[in-house]
C-alpha cells in the first residue's frame, strides 16, 4: 500500500558519463572517501561533476563534487536522511584531511563542498577535523572554492568559528524546514532557532557567503515558509536553494507534495525580492546544485 503522489516526469533523470565523472570516481575508490553525490544517489551527478560542460576544458573548472567526511554512519536520525546511524560510529581516520587534500588537488576542480554526518560522540562535534581538511585544502589546491556544509556543532559557538575560520569561502548549514515542521522533519537534536544562531554566528567570522537549504513538500504551508525566509534573511543568510523531497525508502517519511516546477519558480522571485544575492529552486535542486557554476561566475570573483 502506498498513499505517495506519482513521480512526476520532471523529475526523472540520465545516468552519467564523461571523463570527469570516471576519474573522480575512480580516485574516491582508491582513498576510502565518500561523496554525498554517490550515497544519496543524486540525480545531478552528471552535470556537477561534469561541470555541466560549459568550460572548454572538460567543464573542471566550474565541476562540483560534494564530499563526506568522517565516515558514512551519523550519530543522528533524521526522517529523510538515508545515512546510516549509531550511536558510536568508528572513530575519525586521522588522513582523511591530507587525503581529501591530495585528491582534490589531482582532479584540478573549482569548487568543492565538503560535508559531514553529524558527530555528536566527539567532543567538538568534528569542528578540529573539518577545519583541518579545509585548509590542507586551501593549501594544496590555492585557487579553488571551498564550502563547508556542516552539521549544527550542536550550537557550541567556538566550534562554529573554528570552521569559520578556517579559510572557506561558503559556509552553508540546512534548515531543511520551517520551525513547525523541524521536529517532525530533523533528528530531535536539532533546533530550528539552533540552526539559525549557527548561519548568524559563521558570518559574525567574516565568512563572506552563508547559505541554506529548503526541502519542499514535506507539508510546510506557505506563510510558514515565508517566515522561514525572513528568519534567514534576518541571520544575515545569502544564499538559500530550494529542491524537492525525494523519500529514500520507505522507512523515510512520505512525501507530501510534489511541488510543480512553477511553484519553485515562485519561490525563487520571492527570495530574490527579499533580497538573497543567489537563489536556485527547481525539483532536482540540491544544496549544492551546480555550486561551482554559480559562485565562481557570480559571487566570489
Ligand atoms: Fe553532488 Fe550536490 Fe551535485 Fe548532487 S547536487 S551531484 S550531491 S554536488
Ligand atoms: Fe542525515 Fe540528519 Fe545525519 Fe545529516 S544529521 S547525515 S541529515 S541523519
Amino acid at each position: 500500500r502506498t498513499n505517495q503522489p506519482r513521480l512526476p516526469e520532471h523529475l526523472k533523470t540520465s545516468i552519467p558519463t564523461g571523463k570527469n565523472f570516471s576519474r573522480i570516481k575512480q580516485d574516491l575508490r582508491g582513498l576510502g572517501l565518500h561523496t554525498v553525490c554517490e550515497e544519496a544517489r543524486c540525480p545531478n551527478i552528471g552535470t556537477c561533476w561534469g561541470g555541466g560542460g560549459k568550460d572548454g576544458e572538460d567543464g573542471k573548472r566550474t565541476a562540483t563534487a560534494t564530499i563526506m567526511l568522517m565516515g558514512d554512519t551519523c550519530t543522528r536520525g533524521c526522517r529523510f536522511c538515508s545515512v546510516k546511524t549509531s550511536r558510536t560510529p568508528p572513530p575519525l581516520d586521522p588522513h582523511e584531511p591530507e587525503n581529501t587534500a591530495e585528491a582534490i588537488a589531482r582532479w584540478g576542480l573549482g569548487y568543492i563542498v565538503l560535508t559531514s554526518v553529524d558527530r555528536d560522540d566527539l567532543a567538538d562535534s568534528g569542528a578540529a577535523h573539518f577545519a583541518s581538511t579545509i585548509s590542507k585544502i586551501k593549501h594544496k589546491s590555492p585557487g579553488i572554492l571551498v564550502e563547508a556544509l556542516t552539521g549544527d556543532m550542536n550550537g557550541v559557538k567556538k566550534d562554529i568559528a573554528l570552521v569559520a575560520r578556517s579559510g572557506l569561502d561558503v559556509y552553508a548549514h540546512n534548515l531543511e524546514t520551517t520551525e513547525r515542521l523541524t521536529p517532525s522533519v530533523r533528528d530531535r537534536r536539532a533546533k530550528y532557532r539552533q540552526s539559525l544562531d549557527v548561519l548568524e554566528h559563521a558570518k559574525a567570522q567574516g565568512v563572506r557567503v552563508t547559505k541554506t537549504s529548503l526541502m519542499l513538500g514535506v507539508g510546510e504551508e506557505e506563510a510558514e515558509l515565508l517566515q522561514t525566509l525572513r528568519d534567514a534573511r534576518n541571520a544575515g543568510v545569502d544564499v538559500v536553494t530550494f529542491g524537492q523531497y525525494m523519500r529514500p525508502t520507505k522507512r523515510h517519511m512520505k512525501v507530501e507534495r510534489y511541488v510543480p516546477p512553477a511553484e519553485f519558480d515562485e519561490w525563487k522571485r520571492q527570495a530574490e525580492a527579499m533580497g538573497f544575492l543567489y537563489v536556485a529552486s527547481g525539483p532536482l535542486v540540491r544544496s549544492s546544485y551546480k555550486a561551482g557554476e554559480f559562485f565562481i561566475e557570480n559571487v566570489l570573483r
